[in-house]
């Protein structure tokens, strides 16, 4: 059995944040990074708005070194997930994808959240064979190839004009008459002449051989102009938004509707004193990375209060 002061859950901007203000507080936290290092910034392009860069940065060089930053101030990390937890004994329990087992005085979940599929079966049946949910990841692939992108946030929008870079022509599939992405992102968007918006549409189904070849669509799904038709295209992209990764810690956490963790007031403080959520596992409303990493801190300073006043 391993033991931590602190065990940190995740390594997006929140969890290595976290890592920076424990690690400075003499806590020599460990940080569990999780399938996914550096959290869901590294399958974006480019960040624009984190401040300190001007110019942008590259998001894979942003988290690198926040991760080299907490790792400065001693912040240990494993390169594993957490599998089960229990926060209804102390010190808490938690085992780790490699079997290893874990006890912590005081945990700090920033396990985010990952992108939503639409729930079609097709999705599943093509994943990988031109279905994918990054754009950044598998873009390449579909150089010089038709695509749609589903999704009207600011997500998509980003997505959209990245595969405009790429592709030979993108399809932007919107279920509302509007866009909900900023005017900005709009802007870009509706500007591109590579870039067609298919507003009022709705995904049926996706076709295809050995891989998408196209997709089932529908045009004012239940009105009296409703229109069906098919739609030829190579890379089938989803951009509809995260769902957070809370599931682990139901049994003992409140969460909402949609599986965000609740906290108190503008705190990271959970209901289990010692246990704190910070980032995108429990914001549903800024989701963006400063805002992860501003919670983060948080996070790690409550726990420092917790832990010298233990
Ligand atoms: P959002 O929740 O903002 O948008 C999701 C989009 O997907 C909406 O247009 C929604 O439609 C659509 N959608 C959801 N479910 C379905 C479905 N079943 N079928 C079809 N369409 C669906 O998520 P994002 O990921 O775009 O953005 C999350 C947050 O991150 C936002 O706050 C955003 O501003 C921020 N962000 C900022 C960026 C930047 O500044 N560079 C880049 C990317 C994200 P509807 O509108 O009808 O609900």
């Amino acid at each position: 059995m391993n033991h931590t002061r602190l065990l940190i859950i995740g390594s997006g901007p929140a969890g290595y944040t976290a890592g920076i203000y424990a690690g400075r507080a003499n806590l020599s936290p460990t940080l569990l990074e999780g399938f996914q290092p550096g959290g869901q910034l590294t399958i974006t392009t480019e960040v624009e708005n984190f401040p300190g860069w001007p110019d942008g940065v590259d998001a894979n060089e942003l988290m690198d070194n926040m991760r080299r930053q907490a790792e400065r101030f001693g912040t240990k990390m494993l390169p594993n997930a957490a599998t089960q937890v229990d926060l209804g004994i102390r010190p808490f329990h938690v085992t780790l994808d490699d079997g290893s087992e874990w006890t912590a005085d005081s945990i700090i979940i920033a396990t985010g959240a990952s992108a939503k599929y639409l729930g079609l079966s097709d999705e599943q049946k093509f994943m990988g064979r031109g279905v994918s949910a990054c754009a950044t990841c598998d873009g390449f692939f579909y150089r010089k190839k038709v695509v749609a992108v589903v999704g009207g946030g600011d997500t998509a929008c980003e997505e959209a004009s990245y595969l405009a870079g790429l592709a030979s022509k993108v399809y932007l599939i919107v279920r509302k008459p509007f866009l909900r992405a900023s005017k900005i992102m709009q802007e870009r968007v509706m500007g591109n002449e590579k870039i067609e918006v298919l507003f009022e549409t709705n995904t049926l189904g996706l076709y295809g051989e050995n891989g998408v070849e196209g997709a089932h669509l529908v045009y004012r799904k239940g009105e009296s102009d409703e229109r069906k038709y098919d739609l030829p295209i190579d890379g089938f992209f989803l951009a509809i938004g995260h769902h957070p990764n809370s599931e682990l810690f139901a049994p003992w956490l409140q969460r909402d509707e949609n599986g965000y963790i609740v906290t108190e007031g503008d705190t990271p403080c959970t209901a289990v004193p010692g246990v704190y959520a910070a980032g995108d596992v429990a914001d549903p409303k800024y989701r963006q990375a400063v805002i992860a990493a501003g919670s983060g801190a948080k996070a790690a300073m409550e726990a420092e209060k917790f832990l010298s006043e233990k």
